[in-house]
């Protein structure tokens, strides 16, 4: 019943914007919400091609063009030069591995102060500001230190 309601939900969501809800456009949605946030294009196009072996990967592109057209994923750059896109689109913080580029979320709270003091000192009116983490991921270290 909720998966329904969820269904419904992303329906409104697209056709506000004027797009159908198609089942990749779906099923992409649904990986970035559940199993796979911060996925990129490719590893998203494995995932899908599991359940929807005739998809293309210029299809893949489009659905997440798309979505993030409707407001549904975030585009996230992280410096990889590979994009990769989230499920959760609220203002959150990200950490990614130098080593193997997993992307995970950063559970610390909004630096609001910082942007305020950030407005304070330019006189700008501060729309957003963007901060990214980088380093090695726990299993990259422990492979590292396997090594030595
Ligand atoms: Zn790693
Ligand atoms: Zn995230």
């Amino acid at each position: 019943l909720e998966e329904q309601s969820n269904g419904k939900l992303l329906q409104k969501c697209l056709t506000n914007k004027g797009y159908r809800l198609t089942r990749p456009r779906e099923l992409i949605l649904e990986l970035l919400c559940t199993d796979a946030p911060h996925a990129d294009a490719n590893l998203i196009y494995d995932q899908v091609r599991k359940q929807l072996p005739h998809v293309s990967l210029g299809t893949v592109y489009r659905t997440l063009h798309v979505l993030a057209e409707a407001g549904l994923i975030r585009e996230l750059h992280c410096g990889d030069g590979q994009a990769h896109y989230d499920g959760n689109v609220t203002e959150h913080y990200h950490v990614m591995c130098t080593c193997c580029g997993t992307v995970e979320d950063v559970p610390i709270s909004r630096l609001d102060a910082l942007e305020q003091q950030a407005e304070t000192l330019t006189r700008f009116a501060v729309a957003y500001h963007r901060l990214d983490f980088y380093g090695l991921c726990a299993r990259c270290q422990e492979r590292e230190s396997g090594q030595a």
